[in-house]
């Protein structure tokens, strides 16, 4: 999607240890023009789908998965992250290791906002090592869910999670990949170029 890779060069900034901050539009400060054309564009790559449910994981994942399913007509289910869990049958859980802060958590999602009947869309910022995007197939699995496809704004490619997640078989749609970056250079060079 060449306005978001156009942003990205223009506001993204590299840091060290292979972060990409794109917090003055993504995930901080958040562009809805923006916004609006990654959930359309995620509409057009999702075409055909028969979408009930859009799953992310809070925090930077809400509101674009919110944009995004204006486009699709339907609800938006975040997974929450909880410090300690009480495993008392009423949720769904999976553990996620964090990328940008080493630690890992649970995250949880409602036994009355997902189940067998749901044909679910996973929608997330960024695409790492793939350890949130697991965890959230592992609930949409306990669930029984169908996942129709998971729509990622920047994979970073030359990290492992999109490898992971396409060798499944899932259908992965990332409408920015960056093959590499170069923090001291300030560079970012996107898959295709
Ligand atoms: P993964 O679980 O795939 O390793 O990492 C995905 C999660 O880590 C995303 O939900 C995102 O919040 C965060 N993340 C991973 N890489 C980056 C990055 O380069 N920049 C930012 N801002 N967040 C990232």
């Amino acid at each position: 999607m060449q306005l978001l890779k156009d942003r990205i060069r223009k506001d993204g900034v590299i840091k060290e240890g292979n972060v990409l901050k794109v917090d003055s539009f993504l995930n901080h400060q958040m562009d809805i023009e923006l916004l609006n054309e990654i959930g359309r564009e995620f509409r057009r790559r999702f075409t055909g789908k028969n979408i009930t449910k859009i799953v992310t994981i809070e925090a930077s994942g809400i509101g674009i998965a919110c944009i995004t399913a204006q486009y699709f007509g339907v609800p938006v289910v975040f997974a929450k992250k909880a410090q300690s869990i009480n495993i008392d049958g009423e949720v769904y859980s999976s553990k996620i290791e964090s990328f940008t802060h080493k630690k890992v958590y649970d995250v949880i999602v409602s036994k009355r906002f997902l189940n067998k009947d749901d044909h679910v869309l996973i929608i997330d910022d960024f695409l790492a090592n793939g350890c949130a995007l697991l965890g959230l197939l592992e609930i949409a699995e306990s669930a029984g869910a169908t996942v129709e496809g998971i729509g990622i704004v920047i994979e970073k490619g030359f990290q492992n999670g999109g490898e992971k997640i396409r060798s499944r078989g899932i259908l992965l749609e990332s409408l920015a990949i960056v093959d590499a970056m170069d923090a001291k250079q300030g560079t970012v060079t996107f898959r295709g170029e």
